[in-house]
């Protein structure tokens, strides 16, 4: 059994991929060939903003943001203590100051009322992550902008609104493994502000306004045409991806509700399922178990970014963020793709209820 079935899926589209990828090496335009540009218009449609910005990767995409954005060494900037590094290793590249923030025990998403505590005169902006594939709250603060991380929620709603369009600015990946991957490295940035925009369009290409003429000093975050090629191709197929990870999501949570803690949706949001996770008391002995009958199981994350090395000189202890200090040690994620046959979720659930413990 996969984890995630990239094969499986590249042999359901193999047509459509093979002769968007011959049409980019037939052209030779690698660098900012007409796909990145028709990609982008088809991202902007589908989820409704004004810009998308195809970037090299979630991580320039984070980057890209807070340049446009102004960020200064010194600002603190808040994200959920329980979340990929990347979200606040770009905080700290700027010089910045990650503030850890802890997240709601249901949804693990940033917690509004320790958002609200963790403000200080120096907060500049937040960085709510919609982790899992479910969209965080965004509700704005006075003040201070915001950044949806919505690496793992492209395509995900709350409400009537797309996940990339909650926020001033907001940020996507298309890592391989993500619901919209591309074939290597891929990200976006959203905005519905022009000059935000154009902004972000200098600092990905150099800080180049016009050829040679260098008006910032941003980086090399342009998306790869071939990449660009493949969304084309994956976007269009999304939709029915999304309702077979439903399904499939689905049928686990009726398979495994009371032996461990199934994931919780708030009403509302509809989720793209970037990993079904649950929480156990005995993680170690459950994927040992899983593992026996061949079925791969993730653990995202198992270290909370305050207990992250490089982050032990801010001094964060684990009382400031209790919820993630905890759940770290308790979520495993599933076997999560579109293709996922019915017999399989079966074999999966009936595997974890043989070991699984309720935490208490
Ligand atoms: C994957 C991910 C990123 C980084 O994206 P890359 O494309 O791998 O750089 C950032 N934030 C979150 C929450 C992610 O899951």
């Amino acid at each position: 059994m996969q984890f995630i079935d990239l094969k499986t899926q590249y042999q359901a589209y193999k047509a459509e991929i093979d002769a968007a990828m011959a049409e980019v090496v037939m052209s030779t335009q690698f660098i900012m060939g007409p796909a990145v540009h028709e990609f982008e218009k088809e991202m902007a449609a589908y989820i409704g903003v004004k810009h998308a910005i195809g970037c090299t990767s979630g991580t320039d995409a984070l980057l890209l943001a807070m340049m446009a954005l102004g960020v200064r060494p010194g600002d603190e900037v808040l994200v959920p203590d329980f979340t990929f590094f990347a979200t606040a290793e770009m905080v700290s590249l700027l010089g910045a100051v990650p503030v850890f923030v802890d997240v709601d025990e249901r949804t693990y998403n940033m917690d509004p009322s320790d958002l609200k505590r963790k403000i200080t005169a120096r907060s500049k902006g937040v960085i709510p992550v919609s982790l899992y594939g479910q969209c965080a709250d965004c509700e704005e603060i006075p003040g201070l902008w915001m950044i949806e991380d919505a690496a793992q929620s492209f395509g995900a709603m709350r409400g009537r609104n797309k996940s990339g369009t909650l926020t001033r600015v907001a940020t996507t990946s298309f890592y391989p493994a993500k619901p919209l991957g591309c074939y290597g490295e891929g990200g976006a940035v959203f905005t519905n502000e022009d000059a935000l925009a154009s902004e972000i369009r200098c600092l990905l290409n150099q800080g180049q306004r016009q050829q040679y003429q260098h008006a910032r000093i941003g980086i090399n975050g342009r998306l790869d045409t071939l990449q660009a090629a493949v969304l084309r191709v994956k976007l269009r197929h999304l939709d029915a991806e999304l309702a077979a990870r439903q399904r499939v999501a689905e049928r686990y949570t009726a398979k495994l509700e009371g032996a461990v803690v199934t994931p919780f949706i708030k009403p509302g949001n509809r989720s793209v399922w970037a990993q079904y996770t649950v929480r156990v008391a005995n993680r170690d002995e459950v994927r040992e178990h899983l593992k026996s009958k061949g079925i791969p199981t993730a653990v995202h994350y198992p270290v909370p970014l305050h207990r992250q090395e490089v982050f032990a000189c801010l001094g964060v202890k684990d009382e400031s963020c209790p919820v993630s200090s905890k759940v770290s040690g308790e979520v495993v994620s599933l076997p999560m793709h579109p293709f996922l046959t019915d017999d399989e979720v079966d074999q999966v659930a009936s595997a974890l209820r043989d070991v699984a413990r309720m935490p208490c």
